[in-house]
């Protein structure tokens, strides 16, 4: 067995009120920072005006960039970095869920990639002719999480949308990787029930994902196995309970985990079908679009994956409080479609693409972007389905 892993350079901090401790942390970093937030729940919460707070009492100086859309496009990066330029940002902090922290990192690359003629974050997408590198010229990134979710706050990627053709690819580098990473349970307890239900499944598909990933490796096996475990008892707890404490802890952890484990060993194909499916429908979140596709996915992999697929599934079903024969046969595997199942309709995400209008004659261009425009997850999938096969997938969640 080969494989190479990286740690990252990330100091986690994890647990109640740690935005508290920041500031002194962050001043070793930058003297100037933009602040990037969302639309409204950090600012109504309070949680934008206490950052800025700690930050300036430690002499950190903040400019704001709000308003980030989620699944943000690429303009928002751009406009962002043009803010940070004219106040000579030397650091960014992103305060939100996945997409504010992505728009940090991406603002955090395009800005230090400025004075290299780079001026759309959208050069550094493979999907662009000039495929530019990121390199340490990158400012440093700090992330705070307000979801339980993305991991974000402990990856190297950030995911965005082209404005004009939907595409909605990703960039990554280990110098997007955040320098200070910072998980508040007071600040993830405020998500709502869709948002809790919706970034949780996210954590369980990347958990899951990494397993069956072809990049997968047996140390993010171990963070994902246990992500799930946590996922399975914890998310439906706190989807009924939102003041569940313990069982918020236990997401915020398995979110990092579930991060941890896709920094190595990224994502596969239910992460290709969902990122085109919320390129053209900004407003099916990206948890949601996950919900959808991923039973079917995991059908496809049992029905013509190899032995040792069907042994991942079968331990991805049991850490599901399935059991399972010592044999990892197919009826084994399938019991992790049949438990994903459950756990999305436990949290209420038992729904199709047309409920959240989506267009019958779109699931062709959804079809084909998953090959063009997000290839490398589709890629990681161990089974290479077609595009008429998922064409079919996409029609059965339909
Ligand atoms: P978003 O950041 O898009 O937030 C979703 C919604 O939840 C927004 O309306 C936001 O409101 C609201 N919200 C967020 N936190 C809270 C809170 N604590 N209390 C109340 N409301 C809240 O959701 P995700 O975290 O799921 O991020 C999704 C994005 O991350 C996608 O673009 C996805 O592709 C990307 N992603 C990135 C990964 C990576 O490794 N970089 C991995 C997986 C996904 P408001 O705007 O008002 O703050
Ligand atoms: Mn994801």
């Amino acid at each position: 067995m080969n494989f190479e892993y990286l740690l990252a350079r990330t100091e986690l901090l994890f647990g109640e009120g740690v935005l508290e401790n920041i500031g002194d942390k962050v001043s070793k970093i930058g003297s100037k920072s933009l602040l990037v937030t969302g639309k409204r729940s950090m600012s109504r919460l309070g949680f934008l005006d206490k950052t800025e707070g700690v930050l300036k009492k430690a002499g950190v100086e903040v400019v704001r960039y709000g308003g980030v859309e989620p699944n943000p496009t690429v303009d928002t990066v751009n406009r962002g970095a043009k803010l940070a330029l004219e106040h000579n940002c030397d650091v960014v902090v992103g305060l939100g869920g996945g997409s504010a922290m992505d728009t940090a990192k991406a603002i955090a690359v395009l800005t230090g990639h400025w004075k290299e003629g780079a001026t759309s974050i959208w050069s550094f997408s493979s999907l662009s002719e000039e495929k530019k590198v990121i390199t340490p010229r990158t400012l440093p990134i700090v992330a705070i999480t307000s979801t339980s979710g993305t991991g974000s706050h402990v990856t190297k990627y950030a995911v965005f949308t082209n404005d004009k053709t939907s595409a909605k690819p990703g960039i990554g580098s280990e110098f997007m990787y955040p320098r200070l990473s910072v998980v508040d349970l007071d600040i993830v307890s405020t998500m709502p029930p869709v948002v809790t239900a919706t970034t949780g499944f996210d954590v369980l598909a990347h958990a899951m994902e990494s397993i069956i990933s072809t990049a997968s490796n047996p140390i993010s096996q171990l963070y994902a196995l246990e992500a799930i475990r946590m996922v399975y008892k914890y998310l439906p707890r706190v989807y009924t309970k939102g003041d569940d404490r313990e069982a918020r802890e236990k997401m915020a952890l398995a979110d990092t985990y579930a991060g941890w484990a896709i920094a190595v060993s990224p994502p596969e194909l239910p992460h290709a079908m969902s990122h085109p499916i919320s390129g053209h429908y900004p407003d099916i979140s990206h948890g949601m679009a996950l919900a959808i596709v991923t039973p079917g996915v995991i059908c496809l992999n049992v029905e013509k994956g190899h032995a040792n697929i069907l042994k991942k599934y079968s331990l991805i079903a049991q850490n599901m409080g399935r059991s399972v024969s010592a044999s990892y046969n197919k009826e084994d595997a399938l019991q992790a479609d049949r438990a994903v199942k459950e756990l999305r309709k436990r949290v209420d995400l038992d729904i199709t693409l047309s409920k959240l209008g989506v267009t019958e004659d779109k699931i062709e261009d959804i079809a084909g972007d998953v090959l063009t425009c997000n290839r490398g997850a589709w890629k990681n999938n161990p089974v290479q389905a077609d595009r008429k096969e998922i064409g079919e997938l996409l029609r059965q969640c339909y």
